[in-house]
């Protein structure tokens, strides 16, 4: 059995975790990192790829924002495209700032890079993670690392492990309440070699459902289609697929995507959920472990990189000075903002996508659509929304 000391215990290497334990380390606390995939699986993972400025600046304050500033593409701006026609929210214009756009698993391999070239402990592939002891001051996380059995004893665990992981199942019944909201449909999204055919994203309202067209490069573009939940791939060979994206983007004019190989295909389900408080005991719940927001936001890992900077700044407090004062506010503090991002992502999905029966709720959504694009004080609510609420600690009062 591989014992091993540290002050902070970290289930999950995706950007809660990661983010958590370098912030840790450039503030001299100590951390270890347990994580169930390999290092090529968690830096080739396809997701999120929208930075809020908020996120930006603090990768670059942590020096791992080199490569996100060289190769990642600024957007000023969204449109909104329904009825055949496209509407320009100016972010610039209406809010000063600006969003980035750069893969998930870029932003992963930055630090684990980071983590590693600093002497960073990051375990992968490890098995049959187990955590107790923290309703005590010696959190124990158990594991088995290529068919041995190890220990972490710590101060503190974090549960960074995502909405499937071991960390917030293992809050004692009753201890949490949750709130849970299943959307009746799906995001059927692809990665296409091929270049995007506008600037900035298209988020576009359509009668045949939602559609979005994103990128990840120059080459690269990410482009999804409302779906049922459970939608069967199989029933969607690569040319409906462009056929329907085609229809549900078209702008009105010539415009079309440029159409490529489709370099991967999946279905993702659509849900608001949250856990509250997303602390217990010496375990605190952070990113999707605590919350997941539909995607359409584009806010779950910009919420995860803001829950630990809260929690990193707090556990230096405790470093330093001994007080557990911002400790206990953790959970108060992120969820103030977890739920304004819950109450943006589940509007902006309200808003673009079709719900089967009522019409009337087809008129209101092109009302909506309607006041947004043409309303300045109703662009710079959703503009300042979309870059992100302020990360410095207006929000956590
Ligand atoms: C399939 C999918 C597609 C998404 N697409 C988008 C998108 O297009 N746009 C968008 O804005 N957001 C998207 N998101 C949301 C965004 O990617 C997440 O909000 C973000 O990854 C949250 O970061 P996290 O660190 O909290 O969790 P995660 O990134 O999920 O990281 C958790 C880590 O913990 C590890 N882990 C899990 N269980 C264990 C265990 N038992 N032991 C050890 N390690 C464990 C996992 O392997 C993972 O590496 C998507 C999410 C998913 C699941």
């Amino acid at each position: 059995m591989s014992t091993l000391r540290t002050e902070v215990g970290i289930v999950g290497a995706g950007p809660a975790g990661l983010v958590l334990s370098h912030l840790l380390y450039l503030e001299g606390i100590d951390s270890a990192v347990l994580e169930n995939r390999s290092r090529q699986y968690c830096e080739e993972r396809i997701r999120a790829g929208v930075l809020e400025s908020g996120t930006v600046d603090l990768l670059v304050q942590m020096g791992v924002g080199e490569r996100m500033k060289r190769e990642g593409l600024i957007h000023y701006g969204i449109e909104l495209r329904f009825g055949g026609q496209g509407h320009r929210i100016d972010f610039k214009d209406l809010t000063g700032r600006a969003i980035t756009v750069y893969g998930q698993h870029e932003v992963i391999k930055d630090l684990i890079q980071a983590r590693l070239a600093t002497g960073g402990r990051i375990l992968f592939e490890v098995e049959d993670v187990r955590i107790d002891g923290f309703e005590s001051a010696h959190p124990k996380i158990h594991y088995t690392h290529a068919g041995q059995p190890g220990e972490i004893h710590c101060d503190f665990i974090a549960g960074c492990d995502g909405s499937h992981g071991v960390c917030r199942p293992s809050v004692p019944p009753g201890a949490l309440t949750v709130y849970d909201r299943q959307y009746p449909f799906g995001w059927l999204g692809i990665l296409a070699e091929a270049p995007p055919a506008s600037e900035e994203l298209i988020y576009a309202h359509h009668d045949r459902g939602f559609a979005l067209h994103s990128m990840r490069s120059p080459q690269i573009t990410r482009l999804y289609l409302q779906c049922a939940p459970d939608e069967n791939l199989d029933q969607w060979p690569d040319d409906r697929i462009w056929e329907e994206l085609q229809t549900r983007l078209s702008g009105g004019n010539d415009w079309r995507l440029h159409e490529g190989r489709i370099l991967q295909k999946g279905v993702t389900g659509m849900r608001s959920y949250v856990v509250e408080p997303m602390q217990h005991g010496r375990l605190f719940l952070a990113g999707d472990a605590a919350h997941i927001v539909p995607p359409t936001g584009a806010k779950g890992l910009n919420l995860a990189v803001a829950d630990v900077r809260v929690l990193a700044r707090a556990l230096n407090a405790f470093y330093s000075t001994g007080s557990t004062t911002e400790l206990d506010r953790y959970s108060k503090a992120c969820l103030r903002r977890v739920w304004r991002v819950q109450r943006f992502s589940w509007w902006m999905t309200s808003m673009l996508h079709k719900h089967e029966g009522n019409p009337f709720d087809e008129r209101r959504q092109l009302a909506e659509l309607d006041y947004v694009t043409s309303s300045r004080a109703a662009s710079q609510s959703l503009a300042e929304n979309y870059v992100g609420l302020p990360m410095d600690d207006t929000l956590l009062r």
